[in-house]
């Protein structure tokens, strides 16, 4: 199979809905990072895309939407809360999770009794969800286990030969996935940070962030949130992430370099003498959008080991230190 690179042009949508309606698996742009979308209700098509991914069957898909109302079809209750928070963040990069309704197939929940639903910004995803007329399951379009695609190029990379098509919609805005959360009580609980922020999303309702969020599961534990007990984002690298002052992180890092070491730095007046080095930026925000990139790049230019600033954990730099703290393998160096 050759994988074709289409643009977003409503006559590209229009093949791109025909294949999917047809039952295929095709890469398509977010706001977050780009997906490999299948018919939500199509168990076949949904299976195509876990072998695409290498994806182990009961790690959940999260079903996308065009609007509002095509949450009856995918959820059996909505929580009075979901009105709320959908008229505040959606479309954006939030994703609720919900009891699923009999449509939406084991294959797509993970073999959960729920489902996360999403609403996505980006005006072609959108576009391509309503030209289908049909719920979209989509995650991430990267080989299972591997940094998440933020471009159709990496796309590319990961899935050529194995999906007929990708949409490319240009750079994702917000560089890391949405933010997924569930009900709890008379608030949400965070099972994985993204762009809509436990500070945003506290001006709505009580929140609490899940301890998978910054923390290793325990052997034997079972995880609220099945994606949080793989191992996730890995460069081929080994990654040590260090958290503590420039200062405390230049020493450590000149005391341990060694052949293909490289840095991982907010920006380049932080380099380590002549070591070579890549900037993920100073900001959390360019921080989320650069971090997959950073690490995909990091493995095409066979780096060993990369020492990685640690970044800091408000706003959308919660989702950051939660991704980097797993392409880690949670190996965190505490020089604080
Ligand atoms: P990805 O599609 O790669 O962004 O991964 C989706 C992630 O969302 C999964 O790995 C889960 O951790 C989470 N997720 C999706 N659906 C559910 C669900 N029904 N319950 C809990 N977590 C979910
Ligand atoms: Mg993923």
């Amino acid at each position: 199979m050759v994988t074709e690179i289409l643009d977003c042009s409503e006559a590209s949508l229009l093949k791109a809905a025909e294949l999917i309606k047809s039952g295929e698996v095709v890469g398509i742009p977010t706001e977050t990072v780009y997906g490999l979308a299948a018919n939500a209700f199509d168990e076949t098509a949904v299976r195509k895309i876990f072998e695409a991914k290498g994806r182990p069957a009961d790690n959940p898909l999260i079903v996308h939407i065009s609007d509002f109302g095509m949450v009856r079809e995918i959820a059996s209750e909505i929580p009075n809360l979901a009105y709320k928070l959908a008229e505040r963040f959606w479309p954006g990069p939030m994703t609720m999770i919900m009891p699923k309704s009999e449509k939406i197939p084991l294959v797509t929940s993970g073999g959960l009794d729920t489902v996360g639903i999403r609403f996505p910004s980006h005006p072609a995803a959108r576009r391509l969800i309503e030209l289908c007329g049909l719920p979209l399951a989509a995650p991430s379009a990267n080989l299972s286990g591997s940094p998440s695609p933020t471009t159709a190029r990496r796309v590319f990379d990961d899935m050529n030969g194995r999906i007929p098509a990708i949409i490319d919609g240009g750079e994702s805005l917000v560089g890391v996935e949405s933010t997924v959360i569930c009900f709890e009580g008379s608030g949400v609980r965070i099972l994985r940070p993204g762009g809509i922020t436990r500070e945003m999303l506290s001006e709505v309702c009580d929140v609490s962030v899940d301890r998978g969020v910054t923390n290793r599961l325990e052997d034997g534990a079972v995880a609220r949130s099945p994606g949080m007990k793989y191992r996730h984002y890995a460069p081929k690298a080994d990654l040590k992430l260090i958290r503590g002052s420039l200062k405390a992180y230049k020493s450590y890092v000149s005391e341990n370099a060694a052949d293909g070491s490289w840095c991982l730095v907010f920006d380049k007046s932080e380099a380590v003498g002549c070591l070579p080095y890549l900037c993920y930026g100073a900001s959390p925000e360019e921080q989320a959008h650069e971090l997959f990139e950073a690490l995909r790049k990091l493995d095409e230019l066979g780096a060993k080991t990369v020492f990685a600033r640690c970044p800091d954990d408000s706003g959308i730099g919660l989702a950051v230190y939660n991704r980097i703290l797993r392409a880690s393998g949670f190996c965190i160096i505490d020089l604080e």
